[in-house]
């Protein structure tokens, strides 16, 4: 078969790869037709214009170098960018041929390229959604994710410029913006606008949830509130596309401007949808991890704060006392969330006083000049006001112009006086709040917590946790107040125990001999014995009294005694055995007379030294006690020895004492039975048990409720 010239231009004009040849100054010399199309001319036009000229000019440089290798001889294969008509790319692989005539003369070159910018689009875009998923997996930022796949876009798009905005949680203004080329003060205008009908490009797309192409802004109304920044920024069209999520929000938009009037082609728009995909799954994934670490942070938050909660509720329950129960606080609230804490009280004089503070040591010098400050109580800010309208303040940002004393308001720390405001100033406090104390519906004072930390705000969650703080303080001071007044009624009622058991002591003393002496008048026939006739039941009845009467009154006096330490004992050896006995004895007539049975298990001779008086004394009220609350069963009186112990067993069989009321009736005036069944001051134990702790000895009970008590007392035994 025979070639010839028209048969190879017959093939090279339907080939599907572009031809050219350029001569040795470069211009064209033939191109086939399928080369005209690719770049949106005709075969004409190309003819008459340089080869070079359909290049990137960015390539220029390259392509000369090439050309000079070609003179030499060099065939190569390159991918070339060319610029169609229509100013899009046109993504080529060419193969060129340097020429040579017969003498070897370098008369041009011969090229074939085929398109290969759907490839490259894609090759572009799968990497770039690849580097983006890496981003995320890796935990980089949103800007890092977003900008990996604004690159591509400006690389693929002849002329553009792309964009990234985010909306806020609302959904309703632009919260973020990305880009790579943009300028910032553009982006600055469009941040912080809301979204809508008529809203630009972005705020269009994002309001109607659809594509906006705008090709020229200076004409199209959607732009008019923009139009002006964005002419003055020199960009003229902007497509823009909505980035919907999973469930159908929208999260932001993707944006293209240029800054010629320019419509889009095809295959411009076909690589949005991947890039809007991908910048979909990045928004919504680093969104999601940012709600978790800020659901986390809240988490660790709240279990924080707990922890100060119950740390504070226990320092209150380590005192009741008044000046001290407050003290511990400052320091930990310093220690969670604060460079300042102070509490005031107000005092008797109405006056507010700071009663405690700590502050963090950073500041703790500068904070001198507050020793003895005095709370202007009328300031309509601060803890003045926290206090008179019993509320607590937020002051989340403080000012340093806020903070002057020429400051037309009253500066919100609550003081007007310079030498203060001066020193809040220099340490820079950023933050604080102002929290009353109210106890029993009055606010009695307040405390102030304040922070020097740059970014350290309060917020509205840490003034609830410094309310409930608050609260447990009140609740301290309430009952270290009650407390404060318990013990004055105590004092007060001790005191008149004293004063009146001495003050009756006297005449109760001497009506008692004058009763006796009347008795024994009696007895004498002295008096005639009509008179002792009438006497004797009136005398008869007086008696008991009188002498129940006195006992009362000592054991009133021996209250304020023990009370005030003022209890002597006089010491002698003394045979316990016998005294216990003689006791028993003392008792046998009355729980006979209560058909109540008592036994005695008593141990010989056990020898104490003790003041037999006060034991006897003892040994009563525990008789007695058996015999009140024995319920007419038996009673045993049991004494044994160890080595170095007389132990004394009083035991009966009657109501028995519960679990919960056995640490109390050892206490003055504690009793755990009703008045209406059972007389009694609840003393007797009271005494009996500072009597054998005089004497070093010790007194305790065993018993079950309804089933009988047994006092056991132990004293020490003189060594044998
Ligand atoms: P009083 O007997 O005058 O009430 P005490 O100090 O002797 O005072 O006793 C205090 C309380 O202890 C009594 O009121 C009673 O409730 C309880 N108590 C004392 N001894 C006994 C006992 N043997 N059995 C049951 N309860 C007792």
């Amino acid at each position: 078969m025979k070639i010839d010239q028209p048969l190879f231009k017959e093939i090279i004009e339907s080939s599907l790869d572009g031809v050219w040849v350029v001569d040795q100054n470069n211009q064209t010399a033939y191109v086939n037709s399928k080369m005209a199309s690719m770049l949106g001319h005709s075969v004409e036009t190309i003819l008459q214009t340089e080869m070079s000229s359909f290049i990137r000019p960015e390539d220029l440089e390259d392509l000369q170098c090439k050309m000079k290798q070609r003179e030499e001889g060099v065939s190569e294969q390159h991918e070339w960018r060319f610029v169609k008509k229509d100013g899009s790319y046109l993504w080529t692989l060419t193969s060129c041929i340097p020429l040579f005539n017969e003498q070897r003369e370098y008369i041009g070159s011969a090229g074939m390229i085929s398109d290969i910018t759907e490839k490259k689009r894609s090759d572009a875009i799968l990497k770039a959604q690849r580097n983006v998923f890496e981003i995320l997996i890796r935990g980089g930022s949103l800007k890092e994710a977003l900008h990996e796949l604004l690159a591509p876009i400006e690389e693929l798009i002849n002329g553009v410029r792309a964009s990234i905005l985010i909306l806020d949680q609302e959904g309703a203004k632009f919260a973020q913006g990305f880009a790579l080329n943009l300028p910032s003060s553009f982006m600055d205008a469009i941040l912080g606008e809301e979204i809508g009908p008529v809203a630009g490009s972005c705020g269009t797309a994002a309001y109607l949830k659809e594509s906006i192409v705008v090709c020229d802004i200076a004409t199209d109304p959607l732009w008019e509130k923009y139009r002006d920044v964005a002419l003055a920024h020199e960009l003229r069209a902007c497509w823009s596309s909505p980035i919907i999520n999973s469930v159908g929000k929208v999260l932001g938009t993707f944006a293209m401007y240029f800054n010629e009037v320019k419509e889009p082609a095809s295959v411009d728009l076909a690589v949005v949808k991947d890039v809007i995909a991908a910048a979909a799954l990045s928004i919504e994934h680093l969104q999601l991890v940012k709600q978790m670490e800020l659901m986390l942070e809240n988490e660790k938050k709240h279990f924080r704060d707990t922890a100060l909660l119950a740390q504070a509720r226990k320092s209150l329950a380590t005192t009741i006392e008044l000046e001290k129960v407050l003290e511990p606080i400052p320091k930990l609230i310093i220690s969670h969330f604060a460079d300042w804490c102070y509490i005031s009280l107000t005092d008797d004089e109405g006056v507010l006083r700071v009663v405690t503070g700590a502050s963090s040591p950073a500041i703790e010098e500068g904070l001198e000049v507050f020793k003895g400050y005095k709370a202007d109580r009328q300031a309509p800010e601060g803890l003045p006001r926290a206090i008179r309208e019993k509320k607590s303040f937020l002051y989340s940002h403080l000012s340093s112009e806020e903070l002057r004393a020429d400051n037309n308001r009253w500066p919100s720390v609550g003081t007007r006086e310079e030498k203060y405001l001066k020193i809040i100033r220099e340490l820079g406090f950023k933050s604080y709040m102002a929290i009353p104390l109210v106890v029993r519906g009055e606010a009695v004072g307040g405390m102030i917590v304040g922070s020097v930390q740059a970014g350290r705000h309060y917020n509205q969650r840490d003034l609830e946790l410094m309310d409930e703080i608050a609260r447990s303080c009140s609740m301290a001071i309430e009952n270290a107040l009650i407390y404060r007044e318990s013990q004055r009624s105590i004092q007060n009622r001790e005191d008149f125990i004293s004063v009146a058991s001495h003050e009756l002591r006297t005449p109760l003393t001497s009506l008692q001999m004058r009763v006796d002496l009347l008795a024994k008048a009696m007895e004498s026939k002295t008096i005639p014995d009509d008179v002792v006739k009438k006497l004797r039941p009136i005398v008869t009845e007086i008696r008991p009294d009188v002498k129940k009467f006195t006992k009362l009154i000592e054991t009133l006096l021996d209250v304020s005694k023990l009370r005030n330490k003022k209890i002597q004992l006089d010491l002698e050896e003394v045979n316990l055995s016998q005294l216990i006995e003689e006791e028993v004895n003392r008792h046998k007539a009355e729980f006979e007379d209560h058909r109540s049975p008592i036994k005695s298990h008593l141990e010989k001779n056990v020898m104490v030294i003790c003041d037999s008086i006060r034991i006897q004394q003892v040994v009563t009220n525990l008789l007695s006690n058996a015999l009140k609350f024995g319920e007419q069963k038996p009673v045993e009186v049991i004494l044994k020895t160890t080595a170095d112990k007389a132990i004394l067993q009083i035991k009966d069989n009657g109501i028995g004492i519960s679990l919960e009321d056995k640490w109390r009736i050892f206490k003055p005036f504690e009793r755990a039975v009703s008045d209406r069944h059972f007389g009694g001051l609840g003393l007797g134990l009271y005494i009996s048990q500072q009597i054998i702790e005089e004497h070093n000895g010790s007194i305790h009970l065993e018993s079950v409720l309804g089933q009988g008590s047994s006092f056991v007392v132990e004293l020490p035994r003189r060594q044998q």
